[in-house]
């Protein structure tokens, strides 16, 4: 049975029942928060070891270099053989930074813009326009940064093996497209990894700009939710071999596998893009925490040891991510209202209600004391066209609360679409 099918007085009678819910949950006085993707305490608590690490004994890399002073702006060798192993990309290729990715992706696209890249006619901010390319539904992050510098955010639809790269494909004629962002593995928010088919027509592809970079986010690229990792591609060595060695900026951190906020970064990038940062960062600062990339480095042994924490992660968050999955079928499943992701990893599960009512799901949640993460907040500037798309973001929360919050939120779906329909 659908909503859209329902004939009045059906429809009357189900506007009242949901009514008749949406008050009780008010009467609840919730106070919860389905916001952010943020680890539990229960997930920090398995990396506690860290904060006890390096040990004041033990404060040399393999090297022999004192971790605790200055130098060594690529990071030590430790963390990033071990971190190259886990991405299966060469170490050569790897530098480990200070605690957030973010940082360095912001840097990237400041420095572009100031400075030009290696491949650069002329500093982007000398361009006429900079447009960039932005999978939607996407990060919010990443959207403020391009918003900040003042690019041109142009959308393309995100569909089940990655973005439309058809659509890609036809942007990048344009010289004054720049760049795009991509999160290529349980994307955030959608959870979709893109196909190996995707992967490699954006390695190949032909642009306008020399200039020309994918922001790879690979910042989920382990945290799978049943113990299976996907496929992580080289994208630095596939994109040499089909000549543009230069194409990816290649991200990665520990944020949502240790400590969020007091993780390690990690760059990878061909030779040459790793030069022209180093010339940069090495005026920017003396070198990263190598204090933190060696407890971090000591804590995980090896690649083995990331991939058990990440199991022990999966065992935290996947009853969480099923919960969500469950209720929303069953408060929602029978009345074709909504649509969501069932992702197989990431941190985030879309949520793509009626047309027209994601705001007012928002507002009507606001009200009932649980907080959404804003609509629209996964489009350029903020604004979803379609005003249908929801971040869910189950790992912070307890089971319980989660539990009760997604009732809640299911109701608020309901109540929305009954209102759009005017009942
Ligand atoms: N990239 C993506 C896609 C993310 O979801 C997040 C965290 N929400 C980050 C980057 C932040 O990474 P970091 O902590 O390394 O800055």
């Amino acid at each position: 049975m659908s909503l859209l099918d329902l004939e009045t007085n059906e429809l009357k009678e189900l506007a009242a029942d949901v009514r008749g819910r949406y008050e009780e949950l008010k009467a609840k006085n919730l106070n919860l928060d389905l916001t952010r993707g943020k680890p539990s305490a229960e997930q920090l608590d398995f990396s506690n070891e860290v904060l006890g690490l390096p040990g004041k004994d033990t404060y040399r890399d393999k090297t022999g270099a004192d971790v605790r002073n200055y130098g060594n702006l690529q990071g030590i060798v430790d963390i990033r053989e071990l971190w190259a192993e886990v991405l299966g990309v060469d170490a050569a290729n790897v530098i480990a930074g200070d605690s957030s990715s973010l940082n360095i992706m912001f840097d990237l696209i400041s420095w572009a813009f100031t400075f030009g890249t290696n491949d650069s006619e002329r500093a982007w901010r000398e361009e006429e326009a900079v447009k960039w390319i932005c999978p939607v539904p996407g990060y919010d992050r990443h959207f403020a940064i391009t918003e900040q510098f003042g690019f041109e955010m142009v959308s393309v639809p995100m569909l089940d093996d990655g973005p439309d790269v058809d659509a890609i494909e036809r942007l990048v004629q344009d010289p004054q497209v720049k760049g795009m962002w991509a999160v290529p593995l349980f994307g955030n928010p959608t959870g979709v990894i893109y196909s190996r088919e995707v992967v490699e027509r954006l390695a190949a592809m032909e642009t306008a700009a020399p200039d020309f970079r994918i922001v790879w986010d690979n910042a989920y690229a382990v945290h799978t939710l049943d113990g299976e990792l996907p496929e992580n591609p080289d994208v630095i060595a596939l994109s040499a071999a089909k000549g543009h060695p230069n194409r990816f900026w290649y991200m990665s951190s520990t944020s949502k596998i240790t400590l969020a906020g007091a993780g390690v970064s990690f760059f990878a990038s061909s030779q040459e893009n790793l030069d022209w940062y180093a010339s940069i960062a090495g005026i920017r600062g003396i070198g990263p925490n190598k204090v933190n990339q060696l407890a971090h480095a000591r804590f995980f042994g090896d690649a083995e040891g990331v991939r058990a924490l990440m199991r022990r992660h999966a065992g935290s968050l996947e009853p969480k991510f099923r919960a969500v999955i469950d209720i929303l079928e069953s408060r929602l499943g029978e009345f074709s209202v909504a649509r969501w992701t069932q992702p197989q990893g990431g941190y985030f599960i879309s949520l793509d209600v009626l047309d027209g009512t994601a705001t007012r799901v928002w507002e009507l949640a606001k009200d009932a004391g649980i907080t959404l993460t804003k609509a629209g907040s996964a489009f350029p500037h903020g604004v979803d066209p379609n005003d249908r798309h929801i971040r869910l973001a189950p790992s912070l929360p307890p089971l319980a609360e989660i539990v009760e919050a997604m009732d809640g939120v299911a109701t608020c779906v309901l109540l929305a679409a009954v209102e759009k329909l005017g009942a």
